[in-house]
């Protein structure tokens, strides 16, 4: 059975389709990627399964069970967790203080979730930065930052959204290394990527979306030659 299913799944915004009958699947341990041009909906899937929104048709099951009109924390606390397209640390708040926000979604002990932080942040690569406040942070870090939140919650399902948008070319391999280090523990993953190098190096399979609607879904070898794909997003550079 698969952790993960979408079955379609639509969400209007007005005259806008953000999502239309998108369906696909995730299994246990898998990294699925999702790409498409910018408004193709692929932040708005990412609401929709985490329940930041609530879908106008379609269902989303964890493990089975139907989990499509719960709210984003019974979500979590079912294993989901995800990080946004725009980062949103609590600034004033430290390093540490911030994961442990993460941390209390599974225990109402300080002490647990400053361990639990701990745990997070050093998975990371943060573990000499927890005493520093948020905004003193590189980019990077504040990426690195919110994977250490999303960690702290115990997920057994990450979705990441752009997690090499916005930083420079020299913190990509890092960030590449530590989502492959994550998979390779056994979590599943889903992860937005405009890179296309980087999502091809990173998914077993990849879910093209244009204008809210699912155009392909198959391994990035079968990807970068589908038609449509070239068409909606690649352009010429990646036809074989
Ligand atoms: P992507 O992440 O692929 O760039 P989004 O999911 O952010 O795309 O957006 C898909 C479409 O839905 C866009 O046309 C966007 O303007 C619209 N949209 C997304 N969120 C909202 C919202 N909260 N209110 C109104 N329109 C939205
Ligand atoms: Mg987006």
């Amino acid at each position: 059975m698969s952790l993960l299913t979408v079955s379609g799944l639509t969400k209007r915004f007005g005259g806008v389709i953000a999502n239309r009958d998108v369906s696909f699947a995730v299994a246990s341990g898998e990294l699925v990627g999702v790409i498409g041009p910018n408004g193709a909906g692929k932040s708005t899937l990412f609401d929709l399964v985490t329940g930041f929104q609530r879908a106008d048709a379609g269902r989303v099951t964890l493990d089975g069970a139907d989990v499509t009109r719960l709210r984003p924390d019974e979500i979590a606390r079912r294993g989901v967790a995800r990080t946004f397209q725009k980062l949103r640390p609590f600034s004033d708040m430290t390093v540490l203080e911030n994961v442990m926000v993460g941390a209390f979604l599974r225990t109402a002990d300080v002490a647990a979730a400053r361990e639990a932080a701990h745990h997070a942040l050093t998975s990371v690569g943060l573990a000499d930065r927890v005493d520093a406040h948020a905004r003193g942070l590189s980019t990077g870090q504040r990426k690195r930052l919110e994977l250490a939140r999303a960690l702290a919650t115990r997920p057994r399902l990450l979705l990441l959204d752009e997690v090499t948008g916005g930083v420079d070319q020299a913190t990509i391999p890092g960030l590449v290394r530590l989502v492959r280090e994550l998979h390779a523990g056994g979590l599943a993953l889903v992860v937005i990527e405009h890179n296309m190098r980087v999502i091809m190096e990173l998914a077993q399979r990849i879910v093209a979306l244009q204008l809210g609607e699912v155009i392909a879904d198959a391994p990035p070898s079968e990807i970068v030659r589908n038609p449509r794909v070239i068409d909606a997003y690649l352009g010429q550079a990646w036809r074989p």
